[in-house]
């Protein structure tokens, strides 16, 4: 068996993204990849993660590669193949990194020689397909491990961690210390925020992207109000008339048409929502630090007030089975699952937890984009977060976002203007009080929306993430 698997990934031109990015930053984006394909000449850009569906970094590789590929840069995804000791410790280093004990097992010898034993033969194939001179952007700690090998036969290893905590603590440490042997040579490193750039991390060699969606993706292309309710019908997400195959469909990523026909798996006690039922949503990993039952425990609370609006609430993942580097998924939903099972059945039948298809990654996509246009609010409770990027694309729909005060959040959303921030996401009566008032105040939450939108459109948007790597590769070219 590989090691690693190419992901394929279709080409995709800028010229339906002009009408909403304008001409200037077209411009900008077609000037950098000139440069980026003088400078690369022949040599190819590698993309190196662990999974090719769920989660933030896959999600921004299909766009970001599908457009570089139509700019005519050779540049390709490969995946990691790994098996559960591995990915329980690469889950333990991201619970570290993020400055947390995870399941408090130890980062040790025995959890090195695991983590070196799935990414040595890795590293052979990897070695064997990049040139010396080649660019290998190497994403976050299931893959740092592969950059001495690189280093050595000649590319340059850049190492992308897409996670971070503000403040080194015990835990992080323990995660950096287990890294630095593996980024001591590494070219440079790119990071989401300055305050994640660890000691070991030399800032000299540290460049900083922030994450940016892409508007015309399945995920984040706007969807007509008919579309929208016709993809939550046929889900299951809402009930209502089935309509026609035309309301359920969305674009693929290569132009071509796309069709939401699958059902997502969900788990309700009560009855399905209908059109005008208020929403509140959240869509993540079933992963603790996104903390599903602290938004159910939160919701509870606004019940508990009285003020509720009527409003349900709609916990959204992905499919536990299908998420190949996430090994704590299947034990963080059944844990919510538990919870959901203990409340008293007027309020259970309130709560939706959604499993959501995952075969076709587009079609998901559509799914999340349905859920996020449709919801009256989404939520982000995480207990950390590099730079969620589920945030960006509600705030995208014009959404107004609850989120927690910490990590990436803090850049994405100015607090009562963009979204609201709760400053203790621990505190579940926090989360009550900002969905109240956001639901007390309709017009108020559609202007937070509206300028939640205009912000994303202004920072988050498109092809700033290429122009900063081509930046990046001249930069590192001339140190030459
Ligand atoms: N996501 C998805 N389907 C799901 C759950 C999540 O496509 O069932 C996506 C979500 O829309 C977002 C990404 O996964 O694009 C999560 O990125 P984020 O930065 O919010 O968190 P991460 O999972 O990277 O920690």
């Amino acid at each position: 068996m590989s090691a690693l698997d190419e992901v394929r990934v279709g080409v995709q031109t800028l010229d339906r993204l002009r009408l909403i990015l304008g001409e200037e930053s077209i411009d900008e984006t077609l000037r950098a990849a000139a440069a980026m394909q003088k400078l690369l000449s022949k040599r190819v850009v590698w993309n190196v993660n662990s999974t090719a569906a769920g989660g933030g970094v896959a999600e921004m590789l299909q766009s970001l590669l599908g457009y570089t590929r139509g700019l005519g840069i050779n540049s390709r995804w490969l995946v990691v193949e790994g098996n559960d000791p591995f990915f329980r410790v690469t889950k333990r280093l991201h619970h570290a990194l993020h400055g947390e004990a995870g399941d408090g097992s130890p980062l040790g010898a025995a959890e090195r020689e695991i983590y070196e034993e799935t990414l040595r033969p890795a590293a052979l194939e990897l070695c064997a397909l990049a040139r010396p001179g080649d660019f290998v952007l190497l994403h976050d700690p299931q893959t740092a491990g592969l950059a001495p090998a690189l280093m050595e036969a000649g590319v340059h290893a850049i190492w992308r961690c897409h996670i971070g905590s503000d403040d080194p603590s015990p835990h992080s440490e323990l995660g950096w210390a287990f890294l630095a042997p593996y980024l001591q040579n590494v070219r440079h490193y790119v990071f989401s925020r300055s305050s994640y750039v660890p000691e070991v991390c030399d800032h000299g060699k540290s460049t900083i992207i922030t994450p940016s969606i892409d508007p015309l993706s399945a995920k984040n292309q706007d969807l007509p109000a008919e579309t929208v309710l016709g993809i939550l019908v046929q889900t299951g997400l809402i009930e209502g008339p089935l309509s026609n195959g035309d309301a359920c469909s969305f674009m693929r990523h290569d132009g071509t048409p796309g069709r939401v026909s699958r059902k997502a798996d969900i788990l309700r006690s009560g009855r399905a929502p209908d059109r005008n039922t208020p929403l509140v949503v959240q869509v993540s990993r079933w992963d603790p630090l996104k903390d599903m039952a602290g938004v159910m425990d939160g919701f509870t609370r606004l019940v508990e007030t009285g003020a509720s609006h009527d409003a349900e609430l709609v916990l959204a993942g992905p499919d536990v089975q299908s998420v190949a580097d996430d090994p704590e998924g299947r034990r963080v939903f059944e844990d919510v699952v538990e919870r959901w099972r203990a409340l008293p059945p007027p309020l259970r039948d309130r709560i939706h937890l959604v499993s959501l298809p995952m075969d076709d990654v587009q079609e998901n996509a559509a799914i999340v984009n349905a859920l996020q246009h449709h919801a009256s609010i989404v939520v982000q409770k995480s207990l950390r977060e590099g730079f969620g990027l589920t945030v960006t694309e509600a705030m995208w729909k014009g959404r107004p976002v609850v989120a927690s005060a910490l990590g990436g959040i803090l850049d994405q959303i100015e607090d009562g203007v963009t979204g609201v921030l709760i400053h203790d996401p621990r505190n579940p009566d926090q989360l009550a009080i900002a969905l109240r008032a956001l639901l007390d105040d309709r017009s108020g939450a559609e202007a937070i929306g509206k300028r939640a939108r205009e912000r994303v459109r202004e920072h988050f948007l498109g092809m700033k993430h290429l122009v900063r790597y081509a930046r990046l590769f001249e930069k590192i070219e001339n140190e030459e």
